[in-house]
């Protein structure tokens, strides 16, 4: 039982929404606080109080007497906004009521013992149904109490923290990739773990994916390269070999068990589409991984549908919950049979033109949709169509309705999981110039490709079970392909760059590297130019370009050709790249061919390691730059012909006429 104390009106309004929240685990204590806080002291194996931290110290100092048996507790302050785990983290679970209390009330746990402090992904905050004991494995996994993982192939799963080990981690060592290269995910590979691969009900062999070993990973929170190989949870080798889990898919489920055992008997994380047997301290993640196709003669009924498809899933041993489309011809789009199932599965109906349809090959065509609706399939062409290529674990059946003929049919795919890339730009430098939605994705990711001093830059944001793969300057496409493969693998990779990872970066090398076969998402950062210009003024008020340098992997007749094209265009220019110790004369030459164009007075911005803490930014003008100020950390930025500087600051009016046309 939870003991809930509170004070003052404020507190009560938050203690009574918990315990509207959680009936049933919850008691109030009333009456004067001091004597409140005695008896749920006494008789509770947890408290919230809605209280100071220091006034809740003070009440709670005289009735400890030791970890072992002390409840734990948990302070929240009287607006609600934090739920401060105060007293007996993990014996008395204080961690794990504290994120629960934080879910409850949109309060902001907070967990000061070691271990927890990491931040480690909630499994409700995965974006995914969950069965079983979800608060328990949670909790077990806060605690870092070992946590065995099923997982029938690679999910984009977040980094799970080394206490989450795959099953049979101990004894079987990861599977290595064979030495041909990517494969596509979900497949299996020539010659491997055939044998181990478990049957689905259907029959079929199920997929299993395990993605191409990239050796120079090393793990957050791990001894870094050069130590062994890491033994931690890493789900690129989570294919389903581990026996257990081939028992469960053959239906023999194992019996429930208990958290106790440190012994890998404990608490079990599945995540699969297939229906498992849990035990009390079990929990199963359902991937959206199963895309049903359906078909129905015009006015078959919800139930017929509906019920035709939770009978082949029941039949096939696999979760509705894991149910991530339906899939139909074009002229089924208003069927309402078919639209009813699909609300009632809770998922989106896709629909495709019946020539589309008609171009799939199915193992059970027929004449009668080829009829209806000019496609031999329905059904199991659907599936397969918005399956992704992936495996038909169930193909066409009928609906058997009592006395009448079916109006139903229904065939099941298996998609092969799409990984994730994260493009992240971290910003020029500085902590607070990396966009929240940045630092998410690097929390996100399982997977984080860099350069290695880019790495260096936000590893302490990374949750711990983080494969890193770093690598030197110069190897961009090794970097970009090692990406690419490991998001095919079925990963949640994080690709960084500094800046904006678009700009002269790795975007577009990964990308071209790419097939729709992964997510890709992007998320733009702080490129040089306008951290630069943050410092210098407002140079970039008006039209302005970024032209980079470096001749590396650009002819120079290129690159001149672009800078006179801005100077004749009177345009802002923005050098990227400008200098480097080889590389000295190029910056001189492109100032001459601004200068061709603007007058010597021009204002020049020179910023070096922007927004760094050793960075530095002076103005200056087209005739006194001196080259010697510029490297390969600095940009310079040139005004055009209307920039001047006023009050130390770089500035380009915005245009002559703006503010009278604002008025129009
Ligand atoms: N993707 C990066 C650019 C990579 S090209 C971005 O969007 O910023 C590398 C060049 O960027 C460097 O040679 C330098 O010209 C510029 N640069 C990157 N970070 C910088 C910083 N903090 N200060 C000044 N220039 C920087």
């Amino acid at each position: 039982m939870i003991g809930l104390i509170s004070a003052t009106a404020a507190g009560a309004t938050a203690r009574d929404r918990l315990a509207a929240a959680w009936p049933g685990r919850t008691r109030v204590y009333d009456g004067p606080v001091r004597e409140a806080v005695g008896r749920a002291f006494a008789e509770c194996e947890q408290l919230v109080c809605f209280l100071a931290t220091g006034a809740t110290v003070r009440l709670l100092a005289p009735l400890l007497t030791d970890k072992a048996s002390d409840p734990g507790v948990v302070c929240v302050d009287e607006a609600g906004r934090y739920a401060v785990s105060l007293l007996g983290g993990h014996g008395g679970g204080a961690n794990s009521l504290a994120a629960e209390v934080g879910t409850a009330l949109s309060a902001t746990p907070v967990i000061t013992t070691a271990t927890d402090a990491t931040d480690i992904p909630g499994l409700d905050t995965l974006g995914l149904p969950t069965e079983g004991a979800v608060a328990a494995v949670t909790r077990a996994i806060l605690d870092g109490a070992p946590v065995t993982l099923h997982t029938d192939t690679v999910w984009p799963l977040p980094p799970l923290p080394p206490n989450v080990r795959r099953a049979g981690a101990a004894t079987t060592p990861p599977p290595e990739g064979d030495g041909t290269g990517p494969r596509p995910a979900g497949r299996v590979p020539s010659g491997a773990s055939e044998a181990v691969a478990p049957r689905t009900a259907s029959g079929a062999y199920r997929p299993t994916a395990d993605g191409p070993h990239i050796p120079a990973g090393t793990t957050a929170g791990e001894p870094p390269a050069g130590a062994s190989e890491p033994d931690t949870p890493r789900l690129a080798e989570q294919s389903a070999t581990g026996p257990d889990t081939a028992a469960t898919a053959a239906g023999d489920d194992p019996p429930a068990r208990t958290a106790t055992a440190a012994d890998g008997t404990g608490p079990r994380l599945f995540v699969t589409d297939r229906v498992v047997g849990l035990g009390a301290a079990d929990v199963v993640v359902r991937p959206a991984s199963l895309v049903v196709g359906v078909g129905a003669s015009r006015g078959a009924c919800v139930d017929e549908v509906y019920g035709l498809v939770l009978d082949v899933l029941r039949d096939a041993g696999l979760s509705p919950l894991s149910v991530g489309e339906l899939a139909t011809v074009d002229a089924k789009a208003d069927e309402p049979g078919i639209v009813g199932a699909a609300g009632r599965l809770g998922v989106p109906l896709r629909t495709y033109p019946a020539d589309v349809l008609a171009a799939i090959t199915v193992p059970n065509p027929s004449d009668a949709p080829l009829a209806a609706v000019g496609t031999p399939s329905v059904a199991e062409a659907a599936a397969l169509a918005a399956g992704r290529g992936g495996e038909l674990l169930v193909p066409k059946r009928k609906s058997s309705p009592e006395g009448r003929a079916a109006m139903a049919t229904c065939a099941v795919v298996r998609r092969a999981p799409r990984g994730r890339l994260a493009v992240v730009g971290l910003g020029p430098g500085a902590r607070d110039l990396l966009t929240p939605r940045a630092t998410a994705e690097l929390r996100r990711a399982s997977v984080l490709v860099g350069l290695d001093q880019y790495v260096d830059q936000i590893r302490d944001l990374l949750r711990p079970g983080t494969r890193v793969i770093e690598s030197g300057l110069g190897r961009e496409e090794e970097r970009a392909r090692t990406a690419v493969t490991e998001a095919q693998a079925g990963h949640a990779v994080a690709l960084v760059g500094s800046g904006d990872a678009g700009v002269y970066a790795m975007a577009s090398p990964a990308l071209a590297e790419a097939a729709d076969d992964i997510e890709v998402v992007g998320v733009p950062g702080v490129t040089a130019a306008l951290a630069a210009a943050a410092i210098l003024g407002a140079p970039l008020g008006h039209d302005h370009v970024s032209i980079s340098l470096s001749d590396l992997h650009t002819p120079w007749e290129v690159i001149e050709r672009r800078v006179r094209a801005a100077a004749e265009a009177d345009i802002v220019v923005t050098f990227y790249n400008p200098r480097s110790r080889g590389r000295d004369w190029q910056l001189p030459k492109a100032l001459a061919l601004l200068a061709e164009h603007r007058t010597a007075t021009t204002p020049v911005g020179v910023v070096r390691n922007a927004s760094r803490p050793d960075g530095t930014s002076h103005l200056t003008t087209l005739a006194r730059l001196d080259p010697a100020t510029v490297d390969m950390m600095t940009v310079v930025t040139v005004g055009n012909t209307a920039t001047r500087e006023i009050a130390g600051r770089m500035v380009t009016p915005r245009g002559y006429r703006w503010q009278s046309e604002g008025a129009r």
